[in-house]
C-alpha cells in the first residue's frame, strides 16, 4: 500500500527520571499542540517507579506512557521483576522488549524478548521489539542476518499492527552520537519489512510501525525519518529534554 503508518515517536528515559520528571512531561504536553498531534503518536517509557505518576498526568493529552522491560509471567515469585499486567494496571500502555541494553546487560535471548512481547499482548500492551547489530557484526557484514535471525525470534505468534511495533538500533548507534547512513537505515529497514511479511502476514505487514533508534536528535531527525520505511523513533537521550524530544517530533 503507499500508505504510511502513522509514526511514532517514542521516548526511552532509561534509568533516568524522579518525581520532578514531571515538569518535562509538562513542556512535552504543551509542546504538543494540535499541528503536531495530528501528524505523529507519542509514547514516553519512563522509570518503572514514574509509570502511575506520568500516566495520570498524560492521561487525555494523547502521550502514551510505557514501561521498558516486563516479566513474560503474571505475577509469582520474581523478586524484582514487574509483570505487563502491573504495568497495565499502572497505566502503561506499551513496553520495550529486547533493548539492547537488556540483552546485553541482563542476557536476555531472542525467546526471552518473544515471551515478553507475549506478555505484553496478553496484558493488552503494545510490544516494541528491539533489534540491532553491534559494532563487530556490521563489519563483519552480517547486519542483516543479525537483524533477521533477531526479529524471527522475537516477535511472538498472533503479532499484528496494532499491538507489535519493531523498533531497529543498531547496538554502536545507541549513545555514541554516531548513526547509520540513510542508504543502511533503509537496507535494514527493508529487510525488516520484508520479514514482517512471514511473522505478521501480508494483510498487517505493511501496517506495523519500524522506528529507527540511536542518537536520533533534532538535527538529524529529518533525514532519518524521510527514508523509506522508517515510522517513527525511538529516542533516549534528547527523549530527556523536552525542545529536543518535541524537535524530532516536529521533522514529520
Ligand atoms: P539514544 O538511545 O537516543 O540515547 O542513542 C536510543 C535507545 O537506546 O533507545
Amino acid at each position: 500500500s503507499v500508505e504510511r503508518p502513522r509514526p511514532l515517536v517514542a521516548g526511552n528515559w532509561k534509568m533516568n527520571g524522579l518525581k520532578a520528571s514531571e515538569k518535562v512531561l509538562t513542556e512535552i504536553q504543551e509542546g504538543f499542540v494540535a499541528a503536531l498531534r495530528s501528524k505523529v503518536d507519542m509514547a514516553i517509557c519512563p522509570p518503572a517507579t514514574l509509570i502511575a505518576q506520568l500516566a495520570e498526568q498524560a492521561e487525555g493529552s494523547g502521550i502514551a506512557i510505557g514501561g521498558q522491560d516486563c516479566h513474560a509471567r503474571e505475577s509469582g515469585a520474581f523478586t524484582g521483576d514487574i509483570s505487563a499486567e502491573m504495568l497495565a494496571d499502572a497505566g502503561a500502555t506499551c513496553v520495550l522488549a529486547g533493548h539492547s541494553e537488556r540483552r546485553q546487560y541482563h542476557g536476555e535471548t531472542d525467546a526471552d524478548v518473544a515471551a515478553k512481547a507475549q506478555a505484553a499482548h496478553r496484558a493488552g500492551l503494545v510490544a516494541i521489539v528491539c533489534v540491532g547489530e553491534t559494532r563487530e557484526e556490521r563489519e563483519a557484514g552480517r547486519t542483516l542476518d543479525v537483524v533477521r535471525t533477531q526479529l524471527k525470534g522475537s516477535v511472538p505468534a498472533g503479532s499484528n499492527s496494532t499491538n507489535l511495533v519493531v523498533a531497529y538500533e543498531p547496538v554502536w548507534a545507541i549513545g555514541t552520537g554516531l548513526t547509520p547512513t540513510a542508504a543502511d537505515v533503509a537496507e535494514v529497514h527493508a529487510a525488516i519489512r520484508a520479514a514482517l511479511r512471514v511473522l505478521v502476514g501480508e494483510a498487517e505487514q505493511d501496517k506495523v510501525r519500524i522506528l529507527y533508534g540511536g542518537s536520533v536528535k533534532p538535527s538529524n531527525a529529518a533525514e532519518l525519518m524521510a527514508v523509506e520505511n522508517v515510522d517513527g523513533a525511538l529516542v533516549g537521550g534528547a527523549s530527556l529534554v523536552a525542545a529536543d524530544f518535541l524537535g524530532i517530533a516536529g521533522a514529520y
